[in-house]
Formats: structure tokens, sequence, C-alpha cells
């Protein structure tokens, strides 16, 4: 099929219906009323990440206004965010929504979720406001690619049409398969390899063999060939290790982790920052004050007692075993197992976890004040797409909304 030669035009053409790409259209069809704005999406549904985020509450933003603190949370694009988010905070985030009608609440660790715990209120509320706006929203159509043009762009999208465009922001998620990252590549942007960060690890050991479910807080993890390490609550998954000190270490060694194929050996430290010779001092407290007790039955560090019964095992130390009858040999191993557990990782497992794209455009080629391309006028980009990806916490959706709101006000301001 042949491309007409005077394809339908717009103003600005918005590739990708995510959080991102609706702020972006928002913005600058309210900075530019007069303009037409579409949104293209590639998919039949619009949202569809913001209905299943956060296990459908939608954890919308986190509740930290200072910037500088905020950019802590970044893996990747912190530090360049940190000019954006003066402009377009989790404060700014927080007011759009409740504005507009969604109530929200900010939860002990500083998540902030609508009230209802509810994600479609989120999306009701873009739907709305994109309704009255008048942008437009075409599903099914995605972008296959974009030949800069005279005035502006001309794409060719996903049911082989053609649409002339003056403006284009390109906002198509992290997923190497949407097809955005090809057309910013073929405009000439870098592309970071895209590798996934956020997920879960894939490990097999004696040492969590049916102990799945079973959370310990605070544990430290280390993978000693990275230098890595992190604290923080740990679930014990049917496949390996979750939560919190996991996924923060997946997100912070995402591309290390991928260059290894996620193929280290891990440490974890099932006391916390508890040191081998601390756990020897309690032990031999517990020796001198409870030399009676079966060693089974007596948890150090409150730790969980199916786990321990584990490590106790492990350690050759019988159930019939009192403190004051502990061979020194045994009692080494066991002060290893709990401060130095070896568990090899074999792989990542993120059927349902939440995780995002460590990668995507270059933020070298961008100007973070606008998100603007510096390699063709008329072009801006927003959210996962970029070079940018946060830990758990709201911060990625986070990053989307200040990315979408910058670009679609760069936008309206460009088109006039
Ligand atoms: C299960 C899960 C739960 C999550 N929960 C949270 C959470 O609670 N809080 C949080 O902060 N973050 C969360 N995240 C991360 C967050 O969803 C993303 O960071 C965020 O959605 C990125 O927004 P985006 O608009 O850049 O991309 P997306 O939301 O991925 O949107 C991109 C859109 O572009 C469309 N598209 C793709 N290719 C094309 C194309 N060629 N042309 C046109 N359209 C195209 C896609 O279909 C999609 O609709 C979660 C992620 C997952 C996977």
């Amino acid at each position: 099929m042949h491309p007409s030669p005077n394809p339908p035009s717009v103003d600005l053409a918005v590739a990708g219906g995510g959080a991102a790409g609706f702020f972006a259209a928002l913005r600058a069809k309210s900075a530019s009323l007069e303009s037409r704005v579409v949104i293209l999406e590639k998919s039949r549904e619009f949202l569809a990440k913001v209905a299943i985020s956060g296990g459908g509450r939608c954890n919308v933003t986190h509740h930290c206004f200072d910037p500088a603190r905020l950019i802590r949370f970044y893996p990747r694009g912190g530090k360049e965010l940190r000019g954006a988010f003066h402009r377009f905070q989790p404060a700014d985030t927080m007011e759009w929504f409740s504005s507009r009608g969604v109530a929200l609440k900010v939860e002990a660790d500083g998540r902030v979720f609508p009230v209802s715990d509810n994600s479609a209120d989120i999306i009701n509320a873009l739907l709305a406001e994109a309704d009255a706006l008048g942008v437009k929203r075409n599903p099914l159509r995605g972008i296959q690619s974009a030949r800069p043009a005279e005035d502006g762009f001309v794409l060719t999208l996903t049911d082989d049409s053609t649409l002339h465009c003056r403006a284009l922001v390109l906002a198509t998620g992290g997923n190497r398969g949407s097809g955005g990252l090809e057309v910013a590549k073929n405009l000439g942007h870098t592309i970071l390899d895209p590798v996934p960060s956020l997920f879960s690890f894939h490990v097999r050991s004696p040492i969590l063999e049916e102990l799945a479910g079973i959370t310990v807080d605070p544990v430290e993890v280390r993978i000693p060939a990275l230098a890595a390490r992190e604290s923080g609550s740990m679930l014990i998954t049917h496949k390996g290790l979750s939560g919190p000190a996991i996924l923060k270490l997946s997100a912070w060694q995402a591309r290390a982790l991928a260059e290894k194929s996620d193929q280290v050996a891990l440490e974890v430290n099932w006391l916390g920052s508890a040191k081998e010779r601390e756990v020897h001092d309690e032990m031999d407290r517990l020796r001198r004050d409870q030399g009676g007790r079966f060693i089974s039955r007596t948890p150090m560090g409150g730790l969980p007692r199916r786990l321990w019964e584990r490590l106790v095992q492990l350690s050759g130390i019988s159930e019939a075993t009192t403190w004051a009858r502990l061979p020194a040999p045994q009692r080494d191993a066991l002060a290893t197992f709990l401060v130095c557990s070896r568990l090899p990782m074999r792989g990542k497992t993120m059927n349902k976890e939440e995780f995002v794209t460590c990668g995507g455009v270059s933020l070298k080629e961008i100007n973070m004040k606008t998100f603007a391309s510096r390699l063709h006028p008329g072009l801006f980009f927003a959210g996962e797409i970029l070079d940018i990806d946060g830990v758990t916490g709201g911060f990625n959706f986070q990053a989307a909304w200040t990315g979408g709101f910058l670009a679609g006000n760069a936008a309206g301001e460009y088109l006039g």
C-alpha cells in the first residue's frame, strides 16, 4: 500500500496512551487550546498499566517533595531529573488528581494511592480530562515509523495509514517490542539496551526449601561479585527470593546482573547488620543464661521458627541439642549460616512482579527542561521510553507524570 501524498494532519501526535502519553497530551492541549492533539495507541486499551499497577490500587506517586531526596530513588535518570522535579513533582501530581476529584491517601511508607484503593479512579480522571479538553484518542493505531518532513513529521501507523503532525511526543513505554525505541533510533537517537529492572531472584537451595511465604525483616543481601548490598525485608517465594531488599538490588544492579546473565552468588545475613563476632557473643550469653534450652526452640534475633530450625539442622545440630552442649564446629557453622548464607542466583522471575525497564533513549540527547529531542525540533519524549527508572514506591509513575507534563507543556508552546 502506498502512503497517500497528502496524509491527514494534526498539530500534535502523542504515540502511546499510557501515563506519560496522557499527561503530555492533556498538558499540550491545555497550553495550546486551538491545537488538534491526538493520542495514538497501539493496543485496544488506554492506560492498561495504570489499571494493573500497585495490585490494582495504583501507587500513583510518593510523598517526597524534596527534589534532592527524590532523585535518590532513581537508579537511572535521578541526576538528570533534579531540575525537572523542581518544575513538576509529587506535590503537583497530588494536586492535579485531587483537584479533579480523586481523593488520595499517603501510607506509612510514603506511597500515595487513591483513597478508594482503585486504579479506575486515576484512569477515569485522565479520560474525563481528555474528553473535557477535546484530546482525540485512537486505539489500535500505533506508530511504526516517523520521517522528518516539512513542518513536522510524517508517521506510518500500525494500520498502514499515514499521518502528518507538526510535533510528536514518543511515550511508548520501555518495552523492547513496543516499536517506539525503533522509531527513536531511526530518528538518530541513541538507545541504551533495554533490560528488566525490579524483579525477583530465582534461587534454588536447601536453605529455602519449603519455606515459601516466610518474610524476614531486616536482612542484608550482598552480591560480592558486584560489590553490592541492600537491606530491608525479604520474602522467600516458591521460586526463590523477593521483597523490598531484593527488588532494590535488582533495580540498582539491573545492568550488571544482565551482563552476568543473572548468574551470581548471593550472601544473606538473616540478622540484618549483625556481625559474626556479635552472634558468637550472643551464643555465649545463651549458653550461660539458657544452657538447658533446646537450640532448635530458641530462635536468635526473632527469626521465624521454621527458618531457624532449617539453619540449625543444616549446621548439623540435632533437635535435642541444648545451648550448653553445642559443640564448637556446629556453633561456628550456625553463626556462619546466620550472617552469611551463600545462595546461588540462577535467573530472574517476574511473573506477577512489578517490573520496569532499565535503558531506553539516552538522556544525553534530551533537553531535560522540556523533554525535547536535541536532534529534531518538534520531537519530545516522556516516560519509560527514556533511560529513566525508579525503585518501587510510586517513583516510576512520578517520572512519567513529570516527563509527560513538561514535554506536553513544551510541545504546547512549540505549537503556539
Ligand atoms: C505490573 C506493574 C505494576 C506497576 N505498578 C506501579 C505502581 O504502582 N507505581 C508506579 O509508580 N509504577 C508502577 N509500575 C511501573 C509503571 O507502570 C510504568 O513505569 C509506567 O506505566 C510508565 O508509563 P509510560 O506511559 O511511559 O509507559 P506505559 O504505561 O507502558 O505506556 C505506554 C503505552 O504505549 C503503547 N505503545 C507501545 N508501543 C506503541 C507504539 N508503537 N505506538 C503507539 N503506542 C504504543 C502501549 O500499549 C502503552 O499503552 C508498574 C509496572 C507494572 C508492569
